[in-house]
C-alpha cells in the first residue's frame, strides 16, 4: 500500500501559507488532504470510491463491492481476490470525506462514506428522469430542461390552467396497463397528473392517481393537492403532498400512497367509459 499521497508536508505548507492561520485556512487544507486521500479509494475499473468493508486481492489492491462481484481475479494483478479485509484503510477511509457522485452536476459537498448514499439519493444535483409514466423516455437531465423536454418530446399531453381542474380520462375501460397524464399549470410551476391502471394479479386491475411537481422536493412541500371522484351521490377523496419528479411517482403507487381504486369503483363514477377526476391544487 503506497501511502506517499498522504503527504505531512504539504499540510505544514498549506497551513503557514495563511499567515494569520484561521480556522477556515486550515479547514481548507484538510479538505484539500482529504481529496488526495479519496483518490486513493478510487475502483481500479469503475473509478467509483472503494468502501468499507474493503477486501483487498493476495497483493493488497483494492477492487470496489459491486465490480468485484463481477470479477474473478484481481484487475491489477491478475491474482486471485480472496477474502482479506483491510482494516488499516477501512480506518482511514471513515476519516475521509469523499465528494458526492454528483460533484461533475455541480454538488461541492463532501462527506464521510456512511453518509454519502443517503445524500446523493436526495442530491439536488442528481438528474432528473423524465417524468412521464413508464420506463419509455430515458431522457434525463437538469431540472430547467425537464419542461423543454415535455414540450419537445411529449407533444401530446395536455395542460389546463388553473388550481382546480378536471382531469378527464377517457376509456378507462381498455384493456391491460394504461396511463393517463396531463400537466396543471398553477401558482407558476407545473404539475403532472398520472393515472395508471396495473393489473395487480390475474384479471384484477387498479387504477392508482397521483399528483408530482415539476420541480425539486424542497418546492414539492410547499404544495398539497387533491384528488376527488365524485357523482351519482358518491364522493371519493385523497390528500396529500405533491411527490417531486426528482423521487418519482413508482414508489408511491407501489406503496399505494395515492389515490387507488379497483374498476368497480371506477364504474361508479365513470360516464360513458370516462372517468373525471377532480384535481384541486393548494399552498400550505
Ligand atoms: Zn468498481
Ligand atoms: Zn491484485
Ligand atoms: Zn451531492
Ligand atoms: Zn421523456
Amino acid at each position: 500500500m503506497s501511502n506517499k499521497t498522504n503527504n505531512p508536508k504539504r499540510r505544514e505548507v498549506t497551513g503557514s501559507s495563511s499567515s494569520n492561520s484561521s480556522i477556515s485556512s486550515v479547514g481548507a487544507g484538510d479538505n484539500g488532504i482529504s481529496a488526495d486521500l479519496a483518490s486513493l479509494f478510487e475502483c481500479p475499473v469503475c473509478f467509483d470510491y472503494v468502501l468499507p468493508p474493503i477486501l483487498q486481492c493476495q497483493s493488497g489492491h483494492l477492487v470496489c463491492t459491486s465490480c468485484r462481484s463481477k470479477l474473478t481475479c484481481c484487475p491489477t494483478c491478475r491474482g486471485s481476490l480472496g477474502n482479506i479485509r483491510n482494516l488499516a484503510m477501512e480506518k482511514v477511509a471513515s476519516n475521509v470525506k469523499f465528494p458526492c457522485k454528483h460533484s461533475n452536476h455541480g454538488c461541492t459537498v463532501s462527506l464521510v462514506y456512511t453518509e454519502k448514499t443517503e445524500h446523493e439519493e436526495a442530491c439536488e444535483f442528481r438528474p432528473y428522469l423524465c417524468p412521464c409514466p413508464g420506463a419509455s423516455c430515458k431522457w434525463q437531465g437538469s431540472l430547467d430542461y425537464v419542461m423543454p423536454h415535455l414540450m419537445m418530446s411529449h407533444k401530446s399531453i395536455t395542460t389546463l390552467q388553473g388550481e382546480d381542474i378536471v382531469f378527464l380520462a377517457t376509456d378507462i375501460n381498455l384493456p391491460g396497463a394504461v396511463d393517463w397524464v396531463m400537466m396543471q399549470s398553477c401558482f407558476g410551476h407545473h404539475f403532472m397528473l398520472v393515472l395508471e391502471k396495473q393489473e395487480k394479479y390475474d384479471g384484477h386491475q387498479q387504477f392508482y392517481a397521483i399528483v408530482q411537481l415539476i420541480g425539486s422536493r424542497k418546492e414539492a412541500e410547499n404544495f398539497a393537492y387533491r384528488l376527488e371522484l365524485n357523482g351519482n351521490r358518491r364522493r371519493l377523496t385523497w390528500e396529500a403532498m405533491p411527490r417531486s419528479i426528482h423521487e418519482g411517482v413508482a414508489s408511491a403507487i407501489l406503496n399505494s400512497d395515492c389515490l387507488v381504486f379497483d374498476t368497480s369503483i371506477a364504474q361508479l363514477f365513470a360516464d360513458n367509459g370516462n372517468l373525471g377526476i377532480n384535481v384541486t391544487i393548494s399552498v400550505v
